[in-house]
């Protein structure tokens, strides 16, 4: 058995002769930015999610950075202002966030879900909580309707890091309608980063919103502050993505659900099949739709299990070994009360191969799994 954790060549290769050609278009059109590739791919994005506006941009980092500086700008969150986050993402959740000046304040998550725990979250609402950042991790939505319409309510602003969940859906409506995740909040970040359910050739990301004052906000803030040309209303920043990056997103768009069905399914085979009393298989939903972007299983025996797997030519990673919180960067910035959970949820996830891998390979790693000595 040898099996690859990731490939991005053997993802992308199923495209390969449409990827050649499309950079091949955007060479000859002697247009590598803010051209009709990354227009149209904004239409493409914003249609297929059910949203009005989508904004094509640098990174899914520097979208989560716009979407909130564009709320300063505009007088809805302030320096000071309280976000929440799920203590259990990667840190470019809450990087952008420090950097403008706000307060993340990490919430726990359900063991089962990996996700933020709804019936948690109102016990961290403070005064000072101003919005929450919902993280669809690993693909699976993080929605639910009635407690995050009462959050709307009581005046928070509610935001997706869809980074993860290209295609998910939950099993109710957002706010605006669509049940896409991406277009449930008041606006949402994407990332295309080349190992995502749809990645790029590089760095490339999406802000989307219904919000056409904040779309607007937005696009200016992307191209160094200026509304129109050499005229800066705000102190902005270069967040445009490459025409080539759009042109090579485009020619995988059409192919992401077929994409998303094919993870499900290897999913669904590891959900049946691994039966270990020390490995704990994520929870999948009987409603909305998830894209797995990570098979992440738990075992108290995490690292000796990694091994057992790597030995066997079976590669695994983790997704992620510190929580943003506990990371030294962040030392002394939070308050200690929720490290520990995380910390213990960190030390026991393990994400198996799913990018690359057809069915038969996942009943393979099944069965090898259920053979890890107890
Ligand atoms: C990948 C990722 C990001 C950052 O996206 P980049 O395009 O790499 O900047 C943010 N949040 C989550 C949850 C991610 O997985």
């Amino acid at each position: 058995m040898n099996y690859n954790f990731l490939n991005l060549y053997d993802s992308n290769l199923p495209y390969i002769d449409e990827l050649k050609q499309a950079a091949l278009r955007v060479i000859e059109s002697g247009r590598y930015l803010d051209g009709e590739e990354t227009s149209t791919l904004e239409k493409e994005i914003a249609e297929y999610l059910g949203s009005s506006n989508a904004i094509a941009v640098s990174n899914g980092l520097d979208a989560i950075r716009l979407i909130f500086r564009a709320l300063i700008e505009e007088g809805r969150l302030s320096e000071g202002d309280e976000i929440l986050f799920p203590s259990n993402t990667f840190i470019a959740s809450v990087l952008p966030l420090s950097e403008l000046g706000l307060l993340p304040k990490p919430v726990p998550v359900n063991p089962h879900t990996h996700n933020l725990d709804f019936n948690r979250v109102r016990n961290f609402i403070s005064p000072q909580t101003k919005g929450i950042l919902l993280v669809h991790l690993y693909g699976s939505p993080c929605w639910d309707m009635p407690l995050l319409s009462e959050l709307k309510e009581r005046g928070l602003l509610i935001i997706e890091d869809n980074a993860q969940a290209f295609g998910a859906e939950s099993c109710e409506p957002g706010f605006h309608g669509s049940s896409k995740c991406g277009a449930l909040a008041d606006a949402a970040a994407i990332s295309f980063y080349p190992t995502k359910n749809l990645g790029a050739l590089g760095d490339a990301g999406m802000v989307v919103t219904s919000d056409s004052r904040l779309a607007s906000d937005v696009r200016t803030l992307a191209r160094y502050g200026s509304d129109r040309r050499y005229h800066h209303i705000y102190r902005g920043y270069n967040n445009r993505m490459d025409e080539l990056q759009a042109a090579f997103l485009r020619v995988k768009l059409p192919h992401i659900d077929k994409e998303n069905y094919r993870r499900a399914e290897i999913a669904g085979i590891y959900g049946a099949k691994i039966n270990h009393p020390d490995v704990t298989t994520p929870e999948i939903f009987k409603d909305g739709r998830q894209v797995w972007h990570q098979y992440v299983i738990t075992s108290s025996r995490r690292d000796e299990l990694k091994e057992f797997l790597r030995k066997n030519g079976i590669d695994t990673d983790i997704h992620y070994p510190v929580p943003p919180q506990s990371q030294p960067c962040y030392k002394d910035f939070f308050s200690g009360e929720i490290r520990g959970e995380a910390e213990h949820l960190a030390n026991s996830i393990l994400s198996l191969p799913i990018a690359n891998i057809n069915p038969e390979d996942a009943l393979k790693i099944s069965e090898k799994i259920n053979e890890f000595p107890i």
